[in-house]
């Protein structure tokens, strides 16, 4: 039985304005090539670089939220090895004293993953977050004999983070890249995208066997490891690691040896491929970078990004559970969809205030206030989100102010419109930015409230409904609620629902 031990490397290109080392535009733009570039990111002799703060202060920042602890003194190294897309022969990286160390991440296992049939909860230590550069991009021109050269991308800040080989499956490491995700775009320090490249997965996976129902104790006993690269989606996170397990214990089980490599991912093919043996850090030649000077963060320097780091998801998990009562699978929604959760959360500050004036007894945290939270969280999630197809709350387009929104989810609270009266105001507040009062005005969308009025669209419906009727009459129970649904049909909707219930229990009772 053999069970494996991974780890990740995740890379991120950081959204700064600038490049690491210079002040070129950070902006890879592969429409056009080698547009963005200087003397020194294309490395040219006698240039000296400078560092980027911003790209400093958003590593740390990452590494405070992953409860890393941040060395006062940090310093960069090179790292020597030629290829074609790195123009100076080195890249600019950190070594030995790395800007953060030893972090945590916990992240929730969902109930399909095959270590257990219950979700739990996961922690994931890191090693260390470091800052280097990127490298350029070579470009295979279809057809011809010769390779081009983009250094667009050359210089652009690059964080890289290391985790401690805690992971023991497929579903564990996605999960872990995909919490990693939410908390660089929540930190707002990079985009993150694993398509265009901001964000690289790579995993470092090896079989051991498991011997009394242990794993080796030190790494002397674990397996071989492989380390697969061009991972550019979770999906292919998952699928290549699921692979690995597969090959490799065949492979040892075959009594066949686990050569130590790297391995490519073709995701057409669902299969790694050998690319090369890997390298070992001493193959790198590292050494301090002569041209920049080390780092001493002062306290100050410290505190300041520390008071920058917002709400990050887990504490928002909770929070919305405490204070909204609200399901895990909405929760999660307003998580990843962060403009949407913002957006809820003025709109119940806004029906937090109404409940307050009109109703003392509901106050925040009353099961009323509850209800309310559901009600609004519901209406956002399902027909809101509809209407929304995609787009975002946080854009100049959407008219909805959450003012509005909150009247809205009032007045169906209330029942002073129907969900289906509901649905129409709300098109109609998408499509103009009109308050739901002025939009039910305007449209004739007022309840019916008149007594008579009511008695008369009953008496229609009997009339024209002779059967349900007689069911009725015979104890049948659901043959009311169909004629109530005939009484709102009639009246498009506008039926005050209670009213017309009255109404039609007294006009049948008269009936017999
Ligand atoms: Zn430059």
């Amino acid at each position: 039985m053999f069970k494996p031990t991974i780890g990740l490397e995740i890379h991120a290109e950081l959204n700064t304005k600038t490049k690491m080392f210079c002040s070129c535009r950070n902006e890879p733009d592969p429409a056009r090539p080698n547009s963005n570039i200087c003397p020194v990111c294309s490395g040219q002799p006698g240039t000296l670089p400078t560092i980027n703060q911003e790209a400093i202060r958003k590593v740390i920042k990452v590494g405070m939220a992953l409860k890393c602890a941040i060395p006062p003194h940090s310093k960069f190294d090179r790292k020597n090895y030629f290829y074609p897309d790195l123009p100076k022969g080195y890249q600019v990286s950190q070594y030995d004293e790395p800007l953060c160390e030893s972090g945590v991440l916990e992240v929730r296992i969902p109930m399909d993953s095959e270590e257990g049939q219950v979700p739990y909860d996961k922690f994931v230590r890191v090693r260390r977050v470091h800052m280097e550069e990127d490298t350029g991009r070579l470009l295979h021109p279809e057809g011809s004999d010769h390779s081009l050269v983009d250094l667009n991308r050359a210089g652009v800040p690059l964080m890289e983070l290391v985790t401690e080989p805690d992971i023991r499956s497929a579903v564990e490491a996605r999960r872990f890249a995909e919490e990693l995700q939410l908390i660089f775009r929540y930190l707002n320090v990079s985009f993150a995208d694993m398509e265009k490249g901001q964000m690289r997965v790579e995993v470092n996976i090896s079989l051991s066997e498991v011997k009394d129902g242990k794993l080796p104790e030190n790494e002397k006993g674990m397996g071989v490891k492989a380390e697969i690269k061009n991972l550019n989606s979770f999906k292919a996170v998952e699928r290549a690691i699921d692979y690995e397990i597969k090959r490799q214990s065949e492979a040892l089980e075959k009594g066949e040896k686990i050569v130590q490599e790297t391995r490519g991912w073709d995701d057409v093919k669902g299969k790694t491929y050998s690319q090369r043996e890997k390298e070992e850090a001493k193959d790198y030649r590292y050494f301090p970078e002569p041209d920049l000077p080390p780092m001493d963060h002062s306290e100050e320097f410290l505190n300041k990004i520390k008071s920058e780091i917002p709400e990050l998801p887990s504490r928002k998990r909770s929070r919305f559970a405490e204070e909204y009562g609200l399901g895990r699978t909405e929760i999660e929604n307003f998580v990843q969809n962060k403009d949407l959760g913002e957006y809820f959360e003025s709109a119940m500050s806004e029906l937090s205030q109404w409940v307050d004036e009109t109703n003392g007894s509901a106050k925040v945290g009353t099961e009323e206030f509850l209800k309310l939270s559901k009600l609004c969280g519901n209406y956002l999630q399902t027909d809101l989100q509809c209407l929304l197809n995609g787009e975002s709350v946080d854009r100049p387009e959407f008219l909805i102010t959450p003012e509005n929104f909150a009247e809205l989810i009032c007045l169906v609270y209330q029942n002073k419109i129907s969900s289906k009266i509901a649905k129409m105001v709300l098109e109609e507040m998408y499509d103009t930015g009109a308050d739901p009062s002025q939009v039910i005005e305007s449209k004739g969308l007022n309840q019916i409230s008149d007594q008579s009025e009511i008695d008369g669209i009953v008496q229609k419906v009997i009339a024209e409904n002779p059967k349900p009727v007689e069911d009725y009459k015979q104890g049948k129970e659901v043959s009311f609620q169909f004629l109530v649904g005939k009484i709102m049909a009639a009246s498009r909707g506008k039926a005050n629902p209670e009213m017309a219930r009255q109404a039609l229990k007294s006009a049948l009772d008269g009936l017999q």
